[in-house]
């Protein structure tokens, strides 16, 4: 295929790198999307969507398609050994839990409305083109050949591995978490309601996400790198399954039926990062590209598509020639980074609660919830932020 040239060149078409592209094609710009892979059957992303995000959608007549293929939920809970020790009612707002893989084929067909824009799925960008020091472009390779895109701006929303952050060399704050996650998908056990679970046990925690249409994402927290361990421990999966099934009894056909061995779950690493930098002159990193944070809250989708909705508004309230000057991108950082960097911290310390062994551990959440709620009860809170109750276009 022949090289190529656009306004903005957008890496990665996730959630974050498809917002941007639909809120920029709304201003007029001419917009290239590419992403390494030829579909969107991606399994095991978020999928959880807060309350203010889900306002924005509305407001864009976005929602109204992803309404379908979506699971409306009304609350968010944390049970202690079968306590329920914390629980956030949104108050007539609701989010939602989607599968990313309907519904980035639904926001990309809004974009395909706009004659601006073109896209090229099972394309991979490999290289930055520069001149002069400034970002003017990237090379791409895949389905459609070797061919260059020259932009004006370059978008890096190429996810947690980002090629764009690594080609960019930025300084990264990373930090640990003690745990990685088994995730399965079971089906739904009658009753469930439209609610999200977390339940800790004597052995760490259990995540449930309702997932459309009808189950539960289920994500059984384990010690870092300790599935040969796990496995060890319990060489007839049978016997970890009991463990499980006291934790979530209501689903116990469910989960004896979709673990049927060690390969029924995937495992996946527990991290988060925030980098110390998120711009050059004519490129720009969102969403995980730029920050990742851990799998409970449910930030990650809505952390990217919050940092879409600002950087769209930056580069439309800058004129042609300068919004892909360094010095008006780097408003996104400093207008977002204070954010991310306290929901990271949050997330560990809610990571390092969550793994609290024994008696101290449960008087020790008890306390802090308890605080939350209250501090909630008096109009200052975390939750606000969490659910993006304020997120505005
Ligand atoms: C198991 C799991 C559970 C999660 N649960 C939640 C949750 O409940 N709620 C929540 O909010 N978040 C959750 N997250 C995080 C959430 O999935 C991500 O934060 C979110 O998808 C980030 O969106 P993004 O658009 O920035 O990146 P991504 O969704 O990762 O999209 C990046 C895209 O870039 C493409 N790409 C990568 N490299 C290249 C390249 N070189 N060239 C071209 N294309 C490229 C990829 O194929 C991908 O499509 C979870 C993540 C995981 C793994």
């Amino acid at each position: 295929m022949e090289n190529k040239e656009t306004d903005i060149c957008i890496v990665g078409a996730g959630p974050a790198g498809l917002l941007v592209a639909k809120l920029l094609l709304d201003k007029g710009y001419k917009v290239i999307l590419l992403d390494k892979q030829k579909d969107f059957n991606k399994e095991f992303r978020g999928e959880y969507i807060q309350p203010g995000v889900v306002n924005i959608l509305k407001q864009l007549n976005m929602f109204e398609s992803l309404e379908p293929y979506s699971i409306t939920i009304t609350n968010y809970r944390i049970l202690d050994h079968g306590k329920v020790v914390f629980k956030y009612d949104f108050d007539g707002n609701y989010g939602i839990c989607i599968r990313q893989s309907l519904v980035l084929p639904l926001m990309l067909k809004e974009c395909e409305k706009h004659d601006q824009f073109s896209s090229c799925l099972g394309q991979t960008a490999f290289e930055l083109i520069k001149k002069d020091d400034k970002v003017v472009g990237i090379k791409t390779k895949g389905d459609y050949g070797d061919f260059d895109i020259r932009a004006k701006l370059v978008i890096g929303s190429d996810g947690r591995n980002s090629i764009i952050n690594k080609l960019l060399h930025v300084p990264i704050n990373k930090k640990q978490f003690l745990t990685d996650i088994l995730w399965i998908n079971i089906e739904c056990p009658k009753n469930f309601g439209n609610k999200i679970d977390i339940r800790i046990y004597d052995e760490g925690y259990v995540v449930l996400d309702p997932a459309f249409p009808n189950q539960i994402r289920m994500g059984i927290s384990i010690k870092k790198g300790g599935i040969g361990e796990l496995r060890k421990k319990y060489p007839d999966i049978k016997e970890f399954t009991a463990h499980i099934v006291k934790v979530v009894p209501e689903a116990q056909a469910e989960i004896i039926s979709a673990v049927t061995a060690w390969s029924s779950f995937t495992p996946l690493s527990v991290s988060g990062m925030v980098s110390e930098k998120w711009s050059a002159d004519g490129v720009v990193l969102i969403g995980d590209a730029a920050h990742t944070v851990g799998p409970f809250g449910g930030q990650g989708i809505n952390q990217a598509m919050k940092d879409a909705i600002i950087l769209a508004r930056i580069i439309s309230q800058s004129s042609h020639s300068e919004f892909a000057e360094d010095k008006i991108l780097d408003q996104l950082r400093e207008l977002r980074y204070s954010e991310v960097a306290s929901v990271h911290e949050f997330q560990l310390a809610q990571g390092r609660l969550l793994e609290m062994k024994g008696l101290l551990g449960r008087v020790i959440r008890r306390i802090i919830y308890h605080r939350i709620t209250r501090n909630r009860k008096s109009g200052n809170n975390i939750l606000s932020k969490l659910t993006f109750k304020d997120l505005t276009l």
